[in-house]
């Protein structure tokens, strides 16, 4: 892969550094298991792992293989919480179920760097902490609202002010940042297939290649049917986000898929290398459509920003990230750039997670809205200790009823047109040399 300059998509860069996957080909015959996983991402790996764990028999298909969704395309920021405040989740949930639920998503690092630890997975985690870097003083104030609301619950998480986070970034374009340490950085596909491969050797079978193509009562259980085989299972999990085709009907309209965008640079030498972010921290902004950024292990500037909801102007999303990243950072060249790619987000209409037991046996989670590193891994391990023990209890959000959003084919030209707009005013702020506006910014 080498620099493209801005011309075709010149695939992921932890396509190019993660270890091998581990799945098998993809599934022949007929097979009989406990459950059956659609969806070998961090929500199926987490849930087959820990289904697998408590002694299940688990077979967990993907149209690609492990890692092959957004789970395997990310930033790989390890970020706590939802996209919600605590002290919002709490006004919504009530002091213990809300409480419960800010302080689970509050934890969901911490369950990300124990999964590594047992499972010895080789994936570059670093803890590293978080900033997220306010772009004028609206945004700085709400987000000084926010960290307060973390101390409070005794959580690592401060304001900086302008001089130490632009001394943090290497860059004085921002108002100030919050400071989560709780946060880290990973090789995203490297975590998921590790936690493949952990699951295979506690027994799960994981096949790529291989899509589910319908899903049938059988019995008391389902029959999961692909092009040359069939699952025969007492449960089923869905776990299909952004990539939800249309297995379980009203299941895809009940989130909007938004393409995320990333790029990469060549490995920076040393002089630009150490100039930016010389804290080590991964980052998002503030900015109407939010820019993330970090440095991978070997010094490359990984950035992403919301591309489009369809296939349209690629190219030119892709020269916007990158152009983003040449203005904060002046000293990358054109020439530097070597990856691109992307992967589909799943966004729902409150930014929360959904969780269904769509029909006795059948169960779906997803809607991470950007979010799901951690939040997936965790969610996927509380569905597969739902589908294991029954008990509803278990989970931080209760299952609720398919809610497919209304004039859901309409969402994607509105969306798209309300993106372009967001995107213009960005550069224009970014013209006046300073970024203003805060908003929709769901997703990363
Ligand atoms: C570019 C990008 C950057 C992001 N950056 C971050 C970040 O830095 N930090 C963060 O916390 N989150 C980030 N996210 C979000 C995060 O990656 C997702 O929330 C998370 O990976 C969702 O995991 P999942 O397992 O639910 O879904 P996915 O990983 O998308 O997995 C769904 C899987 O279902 C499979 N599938 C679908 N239908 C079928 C079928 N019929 N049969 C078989 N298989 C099927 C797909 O092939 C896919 O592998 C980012 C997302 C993107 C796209």
């Amino acid at each position: 892969m080498t620099g493209n300059g801005g011309a075709a998509p010149a695939g992921s860069l932890w396509e190019a550094t993660a270890p091998p996957d581990p799945s098998e080909g993809p599934l022949s015959g007929e097979v009989r298991a406990d459950v059956c996983v659609v969806g070998a991402g961090f929500t199926g790996l987490s849930a087959t792992l820990e289904l697998a764990g408590r002694g299940a028999s688990v077979v967990c298909i993907d149209q690609g293989g492990a890692g092959h969704g957004a789970s395997g395309r990310n930033g790989g920021q390890v970020l706590a919480g939802f996209k919600w405040s605590p002290d919002e989740i709490v006004a919504a949930y009530g002091a213990e179920r809300g409480g419960r639920l800010a302080a689970f998503g509050g934890a969901a690092p911490e369950v990300v760097y124990g999964l590594i630890a047992r499972h010895g997975i080789d994936c570059g985690l670093r803890r590293c902490g978080w900033l997220n870097a306010a772009v004028d003083g609206a945004a700085f104030d709400r987000l000084a609202g926010i960290a307060g609301q973390w101390a409070a619950r005794g959580a690592p998480v401060r304001m900086l002010e302008r001089a130490e986070t632009a001394a943090l970034m290497g860059t004085g374009r921002y108002r100030g940042a919050m400071l989560d340490e709780r946060a880290g950085a990973l090789n995203p596909l490297s975590y998921a297939r590790g936690l493949a491969a952990a699951a295979q050797r506690l027994g799960a079978r994981l096949h790529g290649g291989t899509r589910a193509l319908s899903l049938e009562r059988d019995g008391e259980g389902w029959r999961v049917s692909t092009a040359a085989g069939v699952v025969r299972a007492r449960e089923v999990l869905l776990a299909t986000n952004g990539y939800t085709d249309g297995l379980w009907s009203g299941l895809a309209q009940e989130v909007v898929p938004v393409h995320s965008l990333q790029v990469a640079t060549r490995p920076l030498p040393e002089a630009v290398r150490t100039s930016i972010l010389p804290g080590g921290q991964v980052v998002s902004d503030t900015q109407r459509i939010l820019l993330y950024f970090r440095l991978d292990d070997r010094g490359r500037l990984v950035m992403g920003g919301r591309g489009s909801l369809g296939e349209t102007n690629r190219d030119g999303l892709y020269r916007f990230v990158e152009d983003a990243a040449c203005r904060l950072f002046p000293q990358i060249r054109r020439t530097d750039w070597e990856f691109r790619w992307a992967g589909k987000v799943a966004l729902t209409a409150d930014h929360l997670p959904r969780v269904h037991e769509l029909a006795p046996g059948l169960r779906a989670c997803l809607g991470y809205n950007g979010r799901g590193v951690a939040m997936a891994s965790v969610m996927g391990r509380a569905m597969g200790e739902w589908i294991a023990t029954g008990d509803a209890g278990v989970l931080p959000l209760a299952p609720v009823p398919l809610r497919p959003l209304p004039f859901h084919a309409l969402r994607r030209p509105v969306l798209e047109a309300i993106s372009a707009y967001c995107r213009l005013r960005d550069r224009m702020s970014w013209r006046r040399g300073s970024v203003k506006g805060t908003r929709l910014e769901a997703g990363d």
